[in-house]
């Protein structure tokens, strides 16, 4: 049988650091406080909006929320941003996507603090990724992936590691930072000729497709150590990732679950991200 990578207990020993450093952080009487910008009422951003308020309480980081009309304009979203921006007791900024239809996406991104951007929206902190430059924020669920290998102790360097996802919230700089790491990166999508002997003669998969249970066990070999970012409802109505779990885990080095694996340690990454912006917000770093 596989091994299962627990993303539940990866994210418990990162909380345990985050937590000392906010202690240390307030024992200076610094208190990093994350605002969180909601824009309409889809019960996936309520979901995540309650994930965020709870991790951010367990590690003592203090939050605001904002909720706005699902009919804001730009405009209006670009002024409440850069009154956060201005706020000195406010040391990070997310502000939940996809946006509505009627956002300016692009104008959005840019009007974010860059020092206090913890989900990697402005265009900057993205482009240093893929310069190789981590002094500003990574995307938090391509570095959740990440950091289910490197917690797990899979060596990086010189890996043939498949990505099935060529996103920017995901695949891209997913790419970059396993580049980073000296892996030989392939990034798959839905064009992509014969994905099986891709997946089947990597190393590491990576795979972020969003449609429940795609990958059968004939996708891997023995040797495989997947993980799998996608969340998807299967046929029963269940969270179930991309990957059909019972048929691939006793043919496979290592798998991560859905629920209970890369989106465990997701949030981790946007505390990690949060102290970050403190520190930035005080040039203490
Ligand atoms: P997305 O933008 O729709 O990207 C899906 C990617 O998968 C695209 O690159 C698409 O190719 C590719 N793809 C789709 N079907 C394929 C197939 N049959 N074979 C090969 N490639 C295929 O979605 P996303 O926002 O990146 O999210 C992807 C998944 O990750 C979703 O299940 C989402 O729920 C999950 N997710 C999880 C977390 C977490 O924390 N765990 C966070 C964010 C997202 P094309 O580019 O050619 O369309």
């Amino acid at each position: 049988m596989g091994f299962i990578i627990d993303g539940k207990i990866i994210a418990r020993s990162i909380k345990e650091d985050i937590k000392e450093q906010v202690n240390s952080l307030r024992e200076n009487k610094y208190i990093p406080k994350l605002a969180i910008v909601r824009i309409g009422d889809n019960s996936s951003d309520i979901s995540y909006e309650k994930s965020i308020v709870k991790a951010c309480a367990d590690v003592n980081i203090e939050t605001e929320k904002i909720t706005l009309d699902n009919d804001i304009d730009t405009t209006k979203l670009q002024n409440i941003i850069k009154l956060l921006n201005d706020r000195d007791d406010i040391t990070g900024i997310i502000v939940f996507r996809p946006f509505p239809s009627n956002i300016d996406e692009n104008l959005i991104r840019n009007t974010i603090d860059i020092d206090k951007d913890v989900d990697c929206m402005h265009p900057i902190n993205l482009e240093r990724i893929f310069e190789g430059d981590y002094t500003g924020f990574t995307p938090s669920t391509s570095k959740a992936a990440l950091l289910a290998l490197i917690k797990s102790g899979v060596e990086l360097e010189g890996k043939k590691i498949a990505i099935i996802n060529r996103s920017m919230v995901v695949g891209k700089p997913l790419a970059m930072m396993l580049l980073s790491n000296n892996a030989t990166v392939t990034i798959c999508h839905s064009k992509t000729k014969d994905l099986k002997s891709i997946t089947r003669s990597s190393d590491i998969v990576i795979t972020a497709l969003g449609r429940a249970k795609y990958l059968d066990k004939d996708y891997f070999n023995k040797d495989s150590i997947v993980i799998d970012v996608g969340v998807s409802l299967d046929s029963d109505g269940k969270i179930s990732g991309d990957v059909d779990f019972s048929d691939v885990l006793d043919n496979v080095k290592m798998l991560t679950p859905v629920p209970g694996g890369v989106g465990s340690i997701t949030t981790c990454v946007l505390l990690e991200n949060t102290i970050k912006a403190a520190l930035k917000q005080r040039t203490l770093i």
